[in-house]
């Protein structure tokens, strides 16, 4: 769908679709990201008299020669690099109408919500990777004649980034529960619309500090091209990127809330479920009321509402789900305040000898 004038906005899409009167059109323009070139069939926007709408292309003809598709050169990415990306010329690429004429950009963003909670899934997954690779490491590495594991300092930075990635597979996998049951329950399909856009940004936006510190416990290690965290270090990144930028993410986190305020009503249920078990987490939900309004108000604390909300949901489900020590840590740095959003500040309170040992893989 990337054009060179604009990714995220996607009217300024350039490609024109002519009807060919046989329930096929040909597409001509250009594409400035185009991944998976080699795919069989690809989903694009291009411009007809009806306004922009939504087309599959297929890679090939049905006589068996290639479509109109002309790759002008592969990308060369700082990270990603086993998936191909590149930018495409059509010259009249054969494409057929998906959805509504005029109404592409509706047909391609009901696609987005589940590519969105991929993301989410996808980031989650990094982020265990990344965890269980550092654990691993300090408990196998000694320095100053104790292995890392057992240093004090070290506990506390697995410990913290093991709640991160705990807490971030939670929101992804309760989403996913909600797309699930959205054909049965209207508030499990307002819950996943406002959810997948608050889990693509945070859990994305996390990643990167995770996979950095999780990097840094590897000492220069972790810095060397044949450890695995050098290729977590350069993809970290990417998910915050593509499927929608941070911002563009926040402002349809806003976008749900206007047009589908029962939305907020589904977040909302579900955040009250749990009050009444911990007075950190009823005060910050307390205070996140009071702010609410102001917040959907101004399209400069769009981050700060999504983030807020994210953390929120977070704090719910382990709350719920994850074992008390978990739950525990997550709420008293989280959601308690003075947060420094850097690994290793969990307070003295927190039992980071057995929250750094879920950080360690099973074997
Ligand atoms: C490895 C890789 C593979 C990709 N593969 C594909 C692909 O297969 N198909 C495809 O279509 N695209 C693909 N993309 C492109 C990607 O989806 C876009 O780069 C992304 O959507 C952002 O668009 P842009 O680059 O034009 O940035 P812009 O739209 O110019 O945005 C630049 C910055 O401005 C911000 N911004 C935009 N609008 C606003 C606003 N209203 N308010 C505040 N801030 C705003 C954005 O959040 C972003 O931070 C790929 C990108 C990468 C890196």
């Amino acid at each position: 769908m990337t054009e060179t004038q604009g990714g995220s906005d996607l009217r300024q899409t350039q490609t024109i679709a002519y009807d060919n009167r046989d329930g096929t059109y040909s597409l001509h323009g250009s594409k400035w990201f185009f991944s998976v070139p080699h795919s069989d069939v690809f989903l694009t926007l291009a411009r007809h008299e009806e306004g922009i709408s939504c087309f599959v292309v297929p890679g090939w003809r049905p006589e068996g020669t290639r479509n109109g598709i002309a790759i002008q050169r592969l990308k060369d990415k700082c990270g990603n690099r086993s998936n191909a990306s590149c930018e495409v010329e059509f010259h009249g690429a054969i494409g057929h109408m998906l959805g509504d004429p005029g109404r592409g950009l509706r047909t391609g963003l009901s696609m987005n919500h589940n590519t969105r909670l991929d993301i989410a899934a996808a980031s989650a997954g990094l982020m265990r990777q990344a965890v269980m690779l550092a654990g691993h490491h300090a408990q196998h590495r000694t320095a100053f004649q104790r292995l890392l594991i057992d240093q004090p300092i070290m506990q506390n930075v697995l410990a913290d980034l093991a709640i991160e990635a705990e807490a971030a597979a939670w929101l992804a996998f309760r989403l996913f529960a909600a797309v699930d049951r959205q054909e049965r329950s209207e508030s499990e399909k307002l819950l996943a619309r406002i959810g997948a856009p608050l889990a693509k940004y945070w859990v994305a936006k996390r990643t990167p500090a995770v996979v950095v510190e999780a990097l840094e416990c590897h000492g220069g290690n972790g810095f060397i091209e044949e450890n695995p965290m050098a290729r977590h270090y350069r993809e970290a990144p990417l998910n915050s990127v593509w499927e929608g930028s941070g911002n563009v993410i926040c402002l349809d986190v806003l976008r749900s809330l206007e047009r589908e305020p029962g939305s907020l009503q589904a977040l909302r249920a579900e955040l009250h479920a749990v009050s009444g078990q911990d007075r950190r987490y009823d005060a910050a939900l307390q205070a996140l009321e009071n702010d609410l309004h102001d917040l959907i108000r101004h399209e400069g604390q769009a981050r700060l509402l999504t983030e807020r909300l994210a953390l929120m949901l977070q704090g719910a489900l382990l709350i719920r789900h994850a074992p008390h020590a978990v739950a525990d840590a997550f709420v008293a740095t989280r959601l308690g305040g003075h947060w420094s959003g850097h690994f290793g500040d969990l307070p003295l309170a927190v039992d980071v000898v057995t929250l750094a040992s879920r950080a360690v893989p099973e074997v």
